[in-house]
C-alpha cells in the first residue's frame, strides 16, 4: 500500500483545505496511509507532520487558511535543504508528495526532485493566479468576491462623498484578480502590471476620464483599482500625484490580508475536491514532476517547469470589456 504526504506552501488560499479534505478521502478510499507536513517546506526539514484520517476531514470544506500551515522557507532552497527533506521523506518511507502551492512552492518541488526520487504532484493554490497551464488557482475566486464586496463597500461610501477612491488589490505581479475585481464591482478604472504604459500615460487617462464624466454630470465619485506592486512608489504616490491635479481629496484603500482569509466560495471548493481527488488517482503511476490543474473544465497534467516557464496571460475577454467599460463617459 502507498504512503502518500502533502503540504501547503507559500501565500495561503481559500480552498487548500478542501483540498486537504479531498486528498484524505480518496487516499482512505485507496487505502493508502497520508501523512501531512506542517508549514510548508519547513515540516519535511523538521520532520514536523501529522497522520491524516477521516477524523480530520469533518467540517473542513468550508474553513478557510489550512490545516496544514503553510510558510515560506529558505532553508530549503539550498542543496542541502533538499537532501535534509529527501532523508525524511525517506526515513517514512513516502511514495509520493503532494505539494498545494503556488509556482514558487513548484520551484521548490523540483528542486526536491534533484534529492529524492519520489513522486512529486502539484496542485495549484494562490489568490494571484499566477501559475500557467491552468484556467485558475485554487483560492482565486474566493478572492475576487472578497475584493468584490470590500469594493461595493468602499463605492458606497465614494457616492456618498462624491470622492475619488484608489483601492489597492493583491495578484503579486499578475493583474488577474484586480481586473476581475474590478470588471465584478463596476470599477471605473482598473492599473494592472500586464497593461501598465507609464505614469504620465494613465494619470491623464484617469483625469481625461474623470473630466468628462464631471463635465456631464457635476461632482461624481470615481473608483480606480490598482493591481499590488504596479505603481512606482506605491498607492500613496498615485493618490497625491491625483489628488494635486484634480484639486480634490483622493483617498488610497488597500485591502490588504483580507483578500487571502475567509470561506471558499463553491468555485474554489469544487476545483479543491476534483483536483485533489484526481491528484491521488495518479498515485503510483509513472507521472511525477506535474501540476494537476483545469482548462476548459477538464483536468490536465502539466509539467511543473512549464508552470513558470511564462508568464499566464490576462483572460482576453476581461480585459476587452473592462477597456470597453472605461471608455464610456456614464
Ligand atoms: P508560492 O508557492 O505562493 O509562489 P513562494 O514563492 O513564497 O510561494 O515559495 C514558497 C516556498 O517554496 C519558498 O519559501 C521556498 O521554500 C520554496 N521555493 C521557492 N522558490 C524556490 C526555488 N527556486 N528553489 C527552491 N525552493 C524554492
Amino acid at each position: 500500500s502507498k504512503r502518500v504526504a502533502v503540504l501547503t506552501s507559500g501565500g495561503d488560499a481559500p480552498g487548500m483545505n478542501a483540498c486537504i479534505r479531498a486528498i484524505v478521502i480518496a487516499c482512505e478510499t485507496k487505502g493508502y496511509t497520508l501523512i501531512g507536513y506542517l508549514h510548508g517546506y519547513n515540516g519535511l526539514l523538521n520532520q514536523e507532520y501529522e497522520t491524516l484520517s477521516l477524523n480530520a476531514t469533518h467540517n473542513l470544506i468550508q474553513q478557510g487558511g489550512t490545516i496544514l500551515h503553510s510558510a515560506r522557507c529558505e532553508a530549503f532552497k539550498s542543496h542541502q535543504g533538499a537532501k535534509d527533506a529527501a532523508k525524511n521523506l525517506q526515513a517514512l518511507g513516502i511514495d509520493t508528495l503532494i505539494v498545494i502551492g503556488g509556482d514558487g512552492s513548484f520551484k521548490g518541488a523540483q528542486h526536491l526532485s534533484t534529492c529524492w526520487d519520489g513522486q512529486i504532484l502539484g496542485i495549484p493554490g494562490t489568490i494571484d493566479n499566477d501559475v500557467a497551464g491552468c484556467d485558475a488557482t485554487v483560492g482565486y475566486y474566493t478572492a475576487i468576491d472578497t475584493a468584490v464586496s470590500s469594493i461595493d463597500k468602499v463605492r458606497d461610501t465614494a457616492d456618498a462623498f462624491e470622492r475619488i477612491f484608489l483601492v489597492e488589490v493583491m495578484g503579486r505581479h499578475a493583474g488577474f484578480l484586480a481586473l476581475n475585481a474590478a470588471l465584478a464591482s463596476a470599477a471605473d478604472y482598473v492599473i494592472v502590471p500586464e497593461r501598465f504604459d507609464n505614469e504620465q500615460q494613465e494619470l491623464e487617462r484617469i483625469i481625461n476620464q474623470i473630466e468628462a464624466r464631471r463635465k456631464l454630470k457635476g461632482p461624481v465619485s470615481f473608483i480606480v483599482v490598482v493591481a499590488e506592486n504596479v505603481w512606482p512608489g506605491g498607492l500613496n504616490t498615485l493618490a497625491e500625484r491625483l489628488s494635486s491635479h484634480m484639486q480634490s481629496e483622493v483617498r488610497p484603500v488597500t485591502l490588504g490580508h483580507v483578500q487571502r482569509g475567509g470561506s471558499p466560495v463553491s468555485q474554489d471548493r469544487l476545483l479543491a475536491t476534483k483536483l485533489g481527488t484526481y491528484a491521488v488517482g495518479l498515485v503510483g503511476t509513472e507521472k511525477t514532476l506535474i501540476m494537476i490543474g483545469e482548462v476548459d473544465h477538464h483536468p490536465v497534467e502539466v509539467p511543473l517547469k512549464e508552470t513558470w516557464a511564462y508568464t499566464k496571460p490576462l483572460d482576453e475577454c476581461s480585459v476587452e470589456t473592462m477597456l470597453a467599460t472605461m471608455n464610456q463617459r456614464y
